[in-house]
C-alpha cells in the first residue's frame, strides 16, 4: 500500500490494530507532510513498523513547460499512463488544477479530455503527489487546489474524498477547504455534497437542456433542473461554469435564458473563453463575451469573465489530455 494513500483516521486505525498507541499517526502526518520525508531509511521503532505494510512508490514529472502565470506538468505514472497538472500563478498565491482520472468518460463534446475514454480512476497518492511534487519541483508554495484537471472528481468519489481529507488535516498540510474547489459536471453523487464546505463550481455551460444536452452527456442523467434544485438548497455560494462556444449558447437570448434560470438563486456564473483544440469548436468573440457578460449583469446576476491561464502551453480549461501534447 502506498502510504500516501493512508488519510490520518486510517492510520491511526493501523496503529490501534497492532496495539500501537494511536497517537503516532500525528508523528507520521508530520513526517510526510510537514517535514517531507520519502522514505523510512531513518531507523526507529515506527518505521520498521511502517516498512512492512507501505512503500513510497512515486509519480515522475516527465515534461514541464512554462508561460508567464501558469506552468504544465506532465506526469508519469507507475502503469505507463501520464496526466497533467497545471499551476496557475494569481495574484493571491498559487493554485494548482489537478486530474483525477486518467481520461474521463462523461463525453462533453467540446473537452479534449472527454475525447478520451476513461483509463482508470487515480489513487489518493496520485493526486497527493502532484501537489508535493509541484511544490517540491517549483520550490513554491501552493495555496489552492482545484480538481479541474482530467477527469471528473465525483466519478472517482471515494479516492477523491480521501484525497481532500488527507491534504486537509491539521497535522498535515492542512489545506482548508475553502481552499480546494471540485469542478463537476454535474453527476447524480452530487446530491451527496450538500454539505461540503469545499468550493463547488459546476458545469452549466447552457441555459436549457436543449443545448446541454448536445454539449454534455450527462444532462440526460442530472438535468439542469437538479442543477438548480442542489444549487438553491446549498448553504454556500456555488460557483457555475458557462463555457462560451460560438453559435452555440452565446446569445443575447442565450444570455436572457439563462439570467432568467438563475435568478435568485445562490450562485455566481463564471464565463469561460473557450479555448480551441483540435474539436471543432470556435471560442465567442471578445465583444460577444462582453454583451453576453453585460445581459446578466444588467439582469442582476452576478458574474465573472473567467481570467485565462497557460492557453498557450495547451494547459486551459478542455485542453488537458493525458496524452503528450507538448
Ligand atoms: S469537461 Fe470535465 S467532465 Fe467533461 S469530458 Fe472534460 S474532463 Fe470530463
Amino acid at each position: 500500500m502506498n502510504i500516501y494513500n493512508m488519510t490520518f483516521h486510517a492510520l491511526e486505525a493501523y496503529f490501534s490494530e497492532r496495539g500501537e498507541n494511536k497517537a503516532k499517526a500525528k508523528i507520521i502526518f508530520n513526517n510526510l507532510y510537514r517535514k517531507r520525508i520519502t522514505n523510512f531509511d531513518l531507523s526507529s521503532r515506527i518505521n520498521e513498523i511502517l516498512k512492512k505494510d507501505f512503500n513510497f512508490e512515486s509519480i515522475k514529472i516527465i515534461e514541464k513547460s512554462s508561460c508567464s502565470n501558469a506552468v504544465k506538468l506532465l506526469f508519469g505514472l507507475y502503469d505507463n499512463n501520464s496526466v497533467e497538472a497545471v499551476l496557475m500563478r494569481h495574484d493571491y498565491g498559487n493554485a494548482l488544477c489537478i486530474s483525477t482520472q486518467v481520461g474521463c468518460n462523461m463525453g462533453c463534446v467540446f473537452c479534449q479530455s472527454g475525447a478520451m475514454k476513461k483509463v482508470r480512476d487515480l489513487q489518493p497518492f496520485e493526486m497527493v503527489l502532484q501537489l508535493l511534487k509541484a511544490e517540491e519541483e517549483l520550490g513554491e508554495k501552493i495555496n489552492r487546489v482545484t480538481l479541474m484537471g482530467i477527469g471528473e472528481p465525483l466519478d472517482n468519489f471515494e479516492n477523491v474524498m480521501d484525497f481532500i481529507n488527507i491534504i486537509g488535516h491539521r497535522h498535515g498540510r492542512g489545506t482548508a477547504p475553502r481552499h480546494i474547489t471540485i469542478s463537476t459536471c454535474g453527476v447524480p453523487k452530487l446530491d451527496e455534497l450538500h454539505e461540503i464546505s469545499c468550493n463547488l463550481a459546476i458545469s452549466l455551460h447552457a441555459p436549457n437542456n436543449e443545448i446541454r444536452s448536445r454539449l454534455m452527456p450527462v444532462n440526460n442523467a442530472y438535468s439542469i433542473e437538479n442543477i438548480i434544485d442542489f444549487t438553491k438548497t446549498r448553504k454556500k455560494k456555488t460557483t457555475l461554469e458557462y463555457i462560451m462556444l460560438a453559435g452555440i449558447n452565446d446569445s443575447d437570448d442565450n444570455a436572457r435564458e439563462l439570467a432568467e434560470l438563475v435568478r435568485g438563486v445562490n450562485c455566481y456564473i463564471n464565463l469561460i473563453p473557450y479555448n480551441e483544440t483540435s474539436l471543432n469548436f470556435a471560442r465567442s468573440s471578445t465583444e460577444r463575451m462582453a454583451n453576453f457578460y453585460s445581459i446578466l449583469i444588467q439582469s442582476g446576476i452576478r458574474a465573472v469573465v473567467r481570467k485565462e491561464f497557460g492557453s498557450e502551453l495547451k494547459a486551459a480549461c478542455g485542453q488537458l489530455s493525458s496524452e503528450r501534447t507538448l
